[in-house]
């Protein structure tokens, strides 16, 4: 059973990537929290050296709910390209490199698809994975995986969004996230039936099991 959280608790969220903190807040302000980045409190970066998404969002949930004595939420998502065996999958963020070049992840993502000749969408099977992690003070954690499946396409298109959107065109659709807006992204409103991305299904799960509906 997850452990609930109230609208009187402050939460962290425990993150430092400026797009995924704006996207947790979009997620979450129906629910009136009180959200503070690890950002914002100027908590250390964890390193980040587990081998699943699990792993490394329990990493950093429980390194600022140590640090703050506060429940705290963390994300750990990545793009997950198929023909290349899940990669860059835990490593999506390292192989935008350390200036967080992401049209030079995008290439090199293309690149690797092209040396194995995965030209046909059926080829270029992509998905995006989003696990989330609410770690307490005293160690327990709660843990809720979201997905989303598509292609992988070239050349990128769209500016909204960040990482690897422009390249992923959710299955079903003919626009990539880079080309959504936040609400189509997502599709979802909390207390709401359907969620698009990785992000929201996760979320969809959380609020389910931690929020009051
Ligand atoms: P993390 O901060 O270690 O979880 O790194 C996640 C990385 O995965 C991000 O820096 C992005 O490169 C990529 N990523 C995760 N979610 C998304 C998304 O919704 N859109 C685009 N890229 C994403």
């Amino acid at each position: 059973m997850a452990r609930k959280l109230t609208a009187e608790t402050p939460l962290v969220v425990a993150s430092h990537n400026k797009g995924k903190i704006r996207e947790i807040r979009d997620l979450l302000a129906y629910y009136g929290l009180s959200l503070k980045s690890a950002d914002e409190l100027d908590l250390p970066e964890p390193i980040e050296d587990g081998d699943t998404f699990e792993a490394n969002a329990k990493i950093k949930a429980l390194a600022a709910a140590t640090a703050t004595g506060l429940p705290s939420l963390a994300d750990d998502s990545g793009f997950a390209v198929e023909a290349l065996d899940g990669d860059p999958g835990i490593y999506s963020a390292r192989w935008a490199g350390p200036d967080k070049d992401f049209a030079l992840a995008m290439r090199n993502v293309e690149e690797k698809l092209q040396q194995k000749g995965a030209t046909s969408p059926k080829d270029r099977a992509a998905k995006f994975v989003a696990v989330l992690c609410l770690a307490w003070p005293d160690g327990h954690c709660d843990l809720f995986r979201g997905e989303v499946e598509g292609e992988c396409v070239w050349p990128p298109r769209g500016d909204k969004g960040f990482g690897y959107d422009p390249v992923f065109q959710p299955e079903g659709y003919d626009i990539t996230f880079g080309e959504m807006t936040s609400e189509q992204k997502h599709g979802w409103k909390p207390g709401g039936e359907t969620a698009l991305s990785h992000r929201s299904r996760a979320f969809k799960l959380f609020a389910e099991a931690c929020l009051a509906q």
